[in-house]
């Protein structure tokens, strides 16, 4: 058919069982081409029919999409420009084509709807289940923790002597191996933090004096921060980006509070949580920072928390005594975010980036999610997806699986945490 311009017409596209609806309409320019180039649309395929019976995919990358993926492409699939990513419209798009050219351009809706591959194997790890109980407030004559300290920074508080040492052992396996490379960054980091506050404090005179003759804090600066660009030496440029090392700094050093939340309860329940207890009922839905929705339908059983300066790192006692998916998910998050060196930080950002021009393979839908990268890997990493996910992250993500032995110290082949859930 031949679509009248900007009239918007309703699309139903189908990937893997999922069904995307938008809207596609046509600038006058483009009917203009099409019909002088003697074409047509196949709204249905997000084909243009050629004379001579060529059809050509829309935006053309469908091909492309294929071939990474080795997985059928969906029609009208484009790679928002935004970011590398194949995604498919939310709402309405606008098909144009670059005035002088048949070059066909689209004017992108404001959301999209990322499109990629994930792996397809059985999850082994059991969500646990919660009754209507186990959201109520704990009592405080229950609720008396018992409080480890773990690593510089880091205490472990809970309930008891078995769900505390495994919680411990759960946090040595993933953590434990940089915790303890990085006492030595703590204070580098703490060194750093407090040359921050006093060049802010220099730079602040400067401001305020309007007096230009005093160099050497604004050449300091220029030396802590190497990355920034070479116009950049206003005191008043140099102040905010001290600001933003500062938060980053600040992030590192943040104290931790890993909490085993005793068999039955939901994290909720605990006295801590009770400023956030209403919000966290609900299903969880992500969003990355360009508008991507990402959703899960997995209950959030662990999670981590910052609040008034301090990260709760909550992991459910009954996840701890099976296969400790869930508690190692929130450790890798830890993990990333306080215990990582900034050049591991910018190798994972590199693989993420890879992953999302590649459609994937992730690990699952909201693995999507630059913070969710490492956790959902990871899962897969400590035999979530028994062998046959170690063997997609080896064959895969080759690189990832070599940093995470790098950074865990490896792991042999079976867990031998199988044999706990068996017997129940
Ligand atoms: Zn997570």
């Amino acid at each position: 058919m031949v679509p009248e311009p900007t009239r918007p017409y309703a699309i139903e596209s189908i990937w893997r069982g999922e069904h995307h609806h938008f809207e596609v309409r046509f600038t006058p320019r483009f009917v203009a081409t099409l019909v002088n180039a003697g074409g047509a649309v196949d709204l249905r395929r997000g084909e243009l029919l050629l004379p001579g019976g060529v059809r050509r995919d829309a935006f053309g990358v469908r091909d492309d999409f294929e071939r990474r993926t080795g997985n059928h492409a969906p029609p009208w699939l484009f790679r928002w420009p935004e970011r590398d990513t194949f995604v498919l419209p939310r709402g309405t798009i606008e098909v144009d084509v670059e005035p002088g050219t048949t070059t066909v351009v689209l004017v992108p809706p404001r959301a999209c709807t990322p499109i990629f591959v994930c792996l397809d194997a059985a999850y082994l790890g059991r969500p646990v289940t919660y009754d209507a109980d186990a959201f109520s407030a704990l009592d405080a004559r229950v609720w008396k923790p018992e409080v480890r300290h773990l690593h510089a920074g880091v205490e472990l508080v809970g309930l008891g002597a078995r769900p505390l040492e495994r919680a411990a052992a759960a946090f040595e396996a993933v953590c434990g191996r940089s915790a303890r490379t990085c006492s030595a960054r703590r204070t580098l980091v703490e060194s750093r933090l407090r040359d921050v506050f006093r060049l802010s404090t220099a730079l602040l005179e400067i401001v305020a004096d309007g007096s230009t003759s005093s160099r050497a804090a604004v050449d300091e600066t220029r030396r802590l921060l190497p990355g920034l660009p070479p116009t950049s030496s206003q005191p008043a440029d140099l102040i905010d980006a001290l600001g933003t090392l500062r938060r980053e700094l600040a992030a590192e050093l943040m104290p931790v509070r890993v909490t085993v939340v005793p068999s039955g309860a939901h994290f909720s329940a605990l006295p801590e949580m009770e400023p956030l207890r209403a919000q966290v009922a609900g299903a969880p839905i992500a969003m990355d920072e360009h508008g991507a929705v990402v959703t899960s339908g997995a209950p959030l059983q662990s999670a981590t928390v910052v609040l008034q300066g301090r990260r709760y790192v909550f992991l459910p006692a009954e996840d701890l005594d099976d296969l400790q998916l869930a508690s190692r998910h929130e450790l890798y998050h830890l993990l990333e975010a306080q215990l990582l060196t900034p050049a591991q930080r910018r190798r994972l950002d590199a693989l993420h980036a890879e992953t999302v021009a590649n459609a994937g393979p992730f690990a699952r839908p909201y693995g999507f999610l630059r913070q969710e990268f490492l956790p959902t890997m990871a899962e897969v990493y400590e035999g979530g997806y028994g062998h046959e996910g170690v063997d997609w992250l080896r064959r895969h993500h080759g690189d990832l699986a070599e940093l995470l032995d790098e950074l865990t110290g490896g792991r042999t082949a079976a867990r031998p945490l199988r044999a706990s859930r068996r017997r129940r």
